[in-house]
């Protein structure tokens, strides 16, 4: 069983006991530290404080005293918990450390990690590049914001097995010492402002994906992005630009044709299953991550002759009498929209709509050329109804529910229309998550096949 070797602290809280405080608070527990974990919540897991109780922690839950500080030496925070909640707060006047759970998954990999940051992309560019490495005959495993929690996967790695690991702003923000062999910088736009209160602070958390890189260590970065080019400056690494606009001879570019690593031609675009122009700067990243670790050409065409999809981004659904289906349920806000619509020249009808965070939809408006139809839904409706009339679009419809929608979308195609799921919204007033919702686009339309 692995443990912390180089974990210089005895006494540790973990705050928040979600599934990545769980597995941090075991690892400690069985690395021989003094364990305390607290959480708001009154444990509604009870099996995780059963457990952690049986190794030896003392677990509090239902407030957060600040007294859960006495005699601790570092805190471990859930990513998701805002440092100003009253015990962090308490922990920066006393000089206490945070971190997140990435800083000690760090500390137990003893091949490289490849770390993937960015404001979008993410989960499709870590996809990519494990696909790669994996079918280079590299064994890589895929962890952290992805879905799987980076100390369990961190664990069970084997000595020269690779750990691609997705990194949300929230996490890289309780970074101290962690620093992965490769890192990529995607791109950088204004989001969860409501978490890190300005944009200078969420840059600074993206930037740490590459603070503790030194010059043997690289550093993928998106050279079409002023943000990231200006924020990169400041590394260490070995930079490696990708870029859809300029040759770049130190990393990964495109050409009318073909995708080039440095002076290697990879593959013709014309090859690539992914959809999308931002798709292909995340294939542009995934190979120069792919091709620093060593991955095959061969390897690399074989993913990205056959990759079309990640669930609910993008995806492919199905043709229905030369009707093609597609699934972008992740699309909850406008800019994501803006990448899918941008993705087909075909005819479209859009089914979008959602929970109401008080914006307007007109910056969709330049991306409604091809759109010939809308089906609009959710608390939305309304506002984009404006929208599309104020784009001159000929259906606007709205519906009820999912069914309806994919229903009514079909009732106005015509062969080689695309239907496309992009809602530009959150799902939360109607569905649970944007996979719930993206489920039930796909089940309505096998329910109309
Ligand atoms: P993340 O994990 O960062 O949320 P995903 O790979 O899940 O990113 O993609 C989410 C959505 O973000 C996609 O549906 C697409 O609309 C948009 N997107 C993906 N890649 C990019 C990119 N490189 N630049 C801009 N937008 C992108």
């Amino acid at each position: 069983m692995k443990t912390l070797d180089n974990f210089p602290y005895s006494h540790v809280l973990v705050l928040g006991l979600a599934k990545s405080g769980t597995a941090a608070a075991r690892l400690l527990l069985q690395s021989g530290k003094s364990v305390r974990v607290n959480d708001k919540k009154a444990s509604d897991d009870g099996n995780a404080v059963y457990e952690l109780k049986s190794m030896g922690a003392e677990v509090i839950t239902g407030s957060h005293p600040l007294s859960v500080l006495d005699g601790i030496e570092i805190v471990i925070k859930n990513p998701g918990i805002p440092y100003d909640n009253p015990v962090l707060v308490e922990a920066v006047n006393r000089d206490i450390p945070i971190i997140t759970e990435i800083e000690i998954a760090g500390n137990l990999v003893e091949s490289s990690i490849i770390g993937i940051t960015g404001s979008n992309g993410k989960t499709t560019t870590t996809t990519l590049t494990k696909e790669m490495l994996n079918k280079s005959n590299q064994s890589a495993k895929i962890a952290g914001n992805i879905g799987y929690v980076a100390t369990e996967v961190a664990k069970t790695l084997e000595k020269d097995e690779k750990m691609v690991l997705e990194l949300s702003s929230f996490q890289l923000m309780g970074v101290k010492t962690f620093k992965p062999k490769i890192a990529v910088l995607l791109n950088i736009f204004e989001a969860h402002l409501d978490y890190h209160k300005t944009f200078e602070n969420y840059k600074r958390a993206k930037c740490n994906v590459f603070a503790n890189q030194s010059d043997d260590d690289y550093l993928i970065y998106n050279a079409d992005d002023p943000v990231v080019i200006e924020a990169v400056v400041q590394a260490k690494s070995v930079k490696v630009p990708f870029s859809l606009k300029k040759q770049h001879d130190d990393g990964a570019w495109v050409d009318a044709t073909s995708i080039y690593f440095k002076h290697e031609k990879i593959i013709d675009r014309s090859n690539i299953a992914l959809v999308g122009a931002h798709n292909l700067e995340n294939i542009l990243a995934a190979i120069c991550a792919a091709k620093l670790s060593g991955a095959s050409n061969v390897g690399i065409q074989e993913v990205l002759t056959n990759f079309s999809s990640v669930k609910h981004r993008l995806q492919f659904v199905e043709n229905i009498d030369g009707r093609l289906f597609y699934n972008d349920s992740k699309a909850t806000n406008i800019l994501a929209s803006q990448k899918a619509l941008s993705s087909f020249k075909q005819p479209t009808i859009l089914l979008a709509g959602g929970l109401d965070r008080g914006n307007e939809f007109d910056d969709l408006l330049p991306y409604l050329n091809n759109v010939k139809g809308v089906i609009l839904f959710g608390e939305t409706k309304e506002k984009l109804k404006r929208t599309a009339t104020d784009a001159g679009i000929e259906f606007i419809l709205t519906a009820d529910d999912m069914d309806q929608a994919v229903k009514r979308a079909y009732s106005i195609s015509e062969r080689d229309d695309v239907i496309l799921l992009s809602p530009a919204c959150a799902s939360w007033d109607q569905y649970r998550t944007f996979e719930e919702r993206g489920d039930m686009f796909i089940q309505a339309v096998h329910t109309l096949m």
